[in-house]
């Protein structure tokens, strides 16, 4: 059971000298940009946490509107076996929200990232509809990286960026989904991809000896086979390994000899501090240190 925040005692990151960590991190510059997209993220969806629409036409506090449209895509989701994200039809997003959405993330970038010119340079083109934001928005929920590798061609401009765009204006939608699925929906899922959003997870959780794998990005929780590369479906027990890297117990790095790839693994029951719910992925960057200097993979 974790411990409650008054008797826990803080996660790793606190423990370690933030100095250190952040020159470890300037070493690897793949984590430094990782940490910083992340903050980005949670600073604009404390910006935008009081707005019920997400982006959409729909009010995501009116249960009455919402449960038939969840019920019926687990449904679909469960039957063509495709995560919810991928059934969504784009056209619940509102195109005025989103640009309002756009503005507030611009001003984030601008606060925590030096040169943003080209997010400007984004809106202005959005506005003269040489690139819809519908389909940018349709893109992210679709993973379709095709699409952002051909409009950063077009528009000139990096496709990680449009990518980074299109998640964060889905990603409070994508949220809302996650909080109202049923419990059942999640534990018989059953595959490596989140299925709400259908992003590759990071970090799972073993609880009850079963492993429940963590969308950081949805926040969506739901089972898998512990013996699962999440990256590459390896499910051979003898080429996939584990490490405990730290002294604290209930934290551990999952790898797979094929693919190299990790996940970090929070052991619930013998976690000896508290990582509060939504940082689970940053509170535990530490692993993502220690696996990059073994020569692991992170997505
Ligand atoms: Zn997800
Ligand atoms: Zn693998």
């Amino acid at each position: 059971m974790l411990m409650n925040s008054t008797t826990a005692r803080k996660s790793p990151i606190f423990q370690h000298d933030i100095e250190t960590i952040n020159q470890m991190i300037n070493k690897y510059p793949k984590l430094r940009r990782m940490l910083l997209l992340q903050d980005v993220l949670s600073q604009f969806q404390t910006k935008i946490k009081g707005d019920p629409m997400k982006g959409t036409n729909l009010n995501w506090d009116d249960e009455a509107i919402v449960e038939p449209i969840i019920n019926d895509l687990q449904r679909c989701s469960r039957i063509l076996k495709q995560p919810i994200a991928t059934l969504l039809n784009p056209s619940i997003f509102d195109q005025e929200a989103l640009l309002f959405m756009c503005e507030q993330l611009e001003k984030v970038l601008n606060q925590k990232i030096s040169r943003v010119r080209k997010l400007k340079e984004f809106l202005k083109i959005e506005k003269s509809l040489r690139l819809n934001i519908i389909e940018l928005v349709n893109a992210a929920l679709k993973n379709d990286i095709r699409f952002f590798k051909d409009s950063g061609k077009r528009l000139r401009l990096r496709y990680e960026l449009l990518f980074f765009i299109g998640s964060a204006l889905i990603q409070s939608c994508l949220k809302e989904i996650a909080s109202k699925v049923t419990k059942s929906f999640l534990e018989e899922w059953w595959e490596p991809i989140c299925p709400i959003c259908g992003r590759r997870p990071h970090v799972a959780k073993l609880k009850d000896k079963k492993r429940y794998l963590l969308c950081t990005f949805c926040g969506a929780e739901y089972l898998a086979d512990q013996f699962l590369c999440v990256n590459c479906g390896n499910v051979d027990p003898y080429a996939l390994k584990f490490l405990y890297p730290l002294k604290q117990q209930g934290l551990r790095i999952d790898f797979c000899e094929k693919c190299k790839h990790y996940i970090k693994v929070i052991e619930e029951e013998r976690l000896e501090f508290s990582i509060p719910y939504g940082l689970e992925d940053t509170s535990t960057v530490i692993l993502d240190i220690i696996a990059t200097q073994k020569g692991l993979i992170r997505d």
